[in-house]
């Protein structure tokens, strides 16, 4: 079976019209097996969210590839969005859900969007929510909800097109310590019942 995700060569730097070019990736080769989850633990400047930028397809390296699901990934924009919208699952510190929408809406509308009907989407949505524990939550519009049970919910609405990688940057970073620990268990239950492969930013070391 192909990996999931595999960088090699990795270089990434920031100009910021000084003569001083920051460095924050110096060759970065790394492979995700499929089905695999592993934890990126590093301190804060370390260069997390730069790589996991580039492995999401939001942002380019200078040098070295890319390949998802043993598939490489050009520089043409087209090929570049078709694979972000559906090869790639994506959780933010912050849910950054739509807040005109429902919980249940937020999950189905990135279906709707890549061809699945009315009907599976609700259903795979409900299935999702069930997982995290937010069956009876699925009416609510973000701001009804507590901050654990939003970023939850961005959890479901970045599995929801059956991504072959999900990647999390600090998924659980904006929460109190409690509720981290329920949330991030919340994201496993997905994960492994997903089968899928992961990569996550955490400062959590359990
Ligand atoms: P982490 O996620 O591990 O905290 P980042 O990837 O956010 O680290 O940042 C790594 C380094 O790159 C930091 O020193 C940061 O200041 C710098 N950096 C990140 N993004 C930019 C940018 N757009 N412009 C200039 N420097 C940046």
């Amino acid at each position: 079976m192909s990996d999931a995700l595999k960088l090699s060569g990795i270089t990434k730097g920031y100009n910021l019209g000084t003569p001083t070019e920051v460095k924050v990736l110096n060759g970065v080769d790394f492979t995700l097996a499929s089905g695999e989850v592993v934890a990126m633990v590093a301190p804060s400047g370390a260069g997390k969210s730069t790589l996991l930028h580039i492995a999401g397809l939001l942002d380019t390296p200078d040098e070295g590839s890319v390949e998802i699901g043993g598939q490489a990934v050009g520089s043409g924009d087209r090929a570049r969005t078709r694979l972000r919208r559906q090869d790639v699952g994506f959780v933010y510190q912050f849910h950054h859900l739509l807040q005109e929408f429902t919980a249940l809406e937020n999950v189905v509308l990135p279906q709707l969007a890549n061809g699945v009907s009315q009907r599976e989407a609700q259903d795979h949505a409900m299935q999702l929510m069930d997982t995290v524990g937010l069956k009876h939550r699925v009416a609510h519009r973000p701001a009804e909800l507590s901050g654990g049970e939003q970023q939850r919910v961005a959890f479901c609405r970045a599995l929801a097109n059956k991504p072959k990688v999900l990647l999390a940057d600090e998924p659980t970073g904006n929460l109190d310590p409690g509720t981290s620990d329920t949330v991030f268990e919340a994201l496993m239950a997905l994960v492994r019942g997903s089968g899928m492969s992961a990569l996550i930013a955490t400062h959590n070391l359990e």
